[in-house]
């Protein structure tokens, strides 16, 4: 019996739900750990870090590329964003599920790297809903939540690239399709 974790890697437009929607799936699976990613973004008041990012200087980021310290990196509206392979490899060899939620650029080299891996994009209902989901999270400035909007529309682009589309209509809902795509 194969014991190796399995590697689950959720994408799709800034402001969606992806974190809502882990959050919640985090809380219905106990066999499921969430892979911390380096960033060079500033922390949004309420993050944590080590929790929600490892926030780190762009010097630091570069080592890290350079060291090979990252499974995969990516630049995003401005900013740098990688998986620390130290969040993924060990725990999968343990037989944990781990959970990325990177956008997907980085998620396209997670698939060539893994082919094993089970990618979902995560949709909105609409790009209406989208810009406000976005806005009332009230964490971004007028331009940066533009540019994120911009590049929501590219990002929806790739949605048939991934292995699952999924609907973030209700977040327990998408949690609960997520859920099952992986216990399938
Ligand atoms: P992402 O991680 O994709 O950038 P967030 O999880 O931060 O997105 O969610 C963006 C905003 O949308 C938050 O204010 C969140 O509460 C809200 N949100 C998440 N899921 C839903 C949903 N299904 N319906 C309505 N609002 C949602
Ligand atoms: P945010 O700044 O809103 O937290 O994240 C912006 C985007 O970066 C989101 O699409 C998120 O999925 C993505 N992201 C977060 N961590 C990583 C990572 O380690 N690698 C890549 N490629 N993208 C990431």
């Amino acid at each position: 019996m194969d014991k190796r974790g399995k590697l689950l890697v959720i994408s799709g437009p800034s402001g969606v739900g992806k974190s809502t929607v882990i959050s919640c799936l985090m809380s219905m699976m106990s066999n499921l750990e969430f892979s911390v990613s380096a960033t060079t973004r500033a922390p949004r008041p309420g993050e944590t870090e080590g929790v929600d990012y490892f926030f780190v200087s762009r010097e630091r980021f570069d080592e890290m590329v350079v060291n090979n310290e990252l499974l995969e990196h990516a630049t995003f509206v401005g900013n740098s964003y990688g998986t620390p392979r130290s969040q993924v490899e060990a725990r999968l060899a343990a037989g944990i599920n781990v959970i990325l939620d990177i956008e997907v650029q980085g998620a396209g080299q997670v698939k060539a790297l893994m082919p094993e891996a089970v990618t979902v994009f995560l949709a909105p209902p609409s790009l209406e809903a989208l810009e406000a989901r976005l806005r009332g999270r009230g964490t971004e400035t007028e331009e940066v939540i533009r540019g994120r909007m911009e590049t929501a529309a590219q990002q929806m682009e790739l949605a048939p690239t991934y292995d699952h589309t999924v609907v973030n209509d209700d977040f327990h809902r998408a949690a609960e399709e997520i859920r099952s795509i992986l216990e399938a």
